[in-house]
């Protein structure tokens, strides 16, 4: 597709980033190329399962992909922010990293219940934050409606770790 050669073509892989040892996927190449933004906002917004009424993004760069994903399918977008950063009473779900752990939360009230949101980021590697994502959108009672990436890094096994049919990423690496 239009939006996985972008990917390919613009994705920056940047080693030892944040530390040594680590090969660091750098989309923000793709969100300056106007071409590739709205050709990677249009396959996610066409990535659910079935029509859905939000588009709930991830901290920190889940928010720019989702928020085009959401103006490009004419829907509203929920943020899933780190700990601390929403005002209103949270649901909060911690996930463990490599040394301690973090926390996720979402607006208790921000959707009805019932409502059916595609769950966005730009990577999925090891599955754990979209893990905790998708915790959140059920204590909220939320219909996942598609879980979509821009980028997977396969060898980290995350797509396993969620153990769901409706996991979708532009590009694979
Ligand atoms: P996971 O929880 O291990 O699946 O890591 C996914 C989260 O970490 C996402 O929110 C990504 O933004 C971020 N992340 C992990 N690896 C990379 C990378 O190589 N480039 C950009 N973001 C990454």
């Amino acid at each position: 597709s239009a939006a996985s050669e972008a990917l390919d073509r613009l994705i920056a892989t940047v080693p030892g980033f944040p530390e040594p040892g680590i090969l660091f996927r750098d989309l923000t190449p793709v969100l300056a190329d106007p071409d590739a933004l709205r050709a990677v906002a249009s396959e996610l917004a066409a990535s659910a399962h079935g029509p859905y009424d939000a588009i709930a993004g991830v901290e920190a760069r889940g928010f720019a992909l989702a928020a085009a994903a959401a103006a490009v399918s004419g829907t509203g977008l929920v943020l899933i922010r780190k700990a601390g950063k929403l005002p209103r009473a949270v649901y909060r779900r911690e996930y463990a990293l490599e040394y301690g752990t973090a926390a996720l939360e979402l607006h208790r009230d921000e959707l009805p219940r019932g409502s059916r949101v595609l769950l966005v980021d730009d990577v999925l590697a090891t599955g754990g934050t979209l893990e905790a994502a998708l915790g959140l959108l059920a204590d909220a009672g939320l219909q996942v409606a598609g879980v979509s990436v821009a980028l997977e890094l396969a060898a980290l096994g995350g797509r396993a770790r969620l153990a769901r049919d409706d996991v979708r990423a532009i590009a694979v690496v």
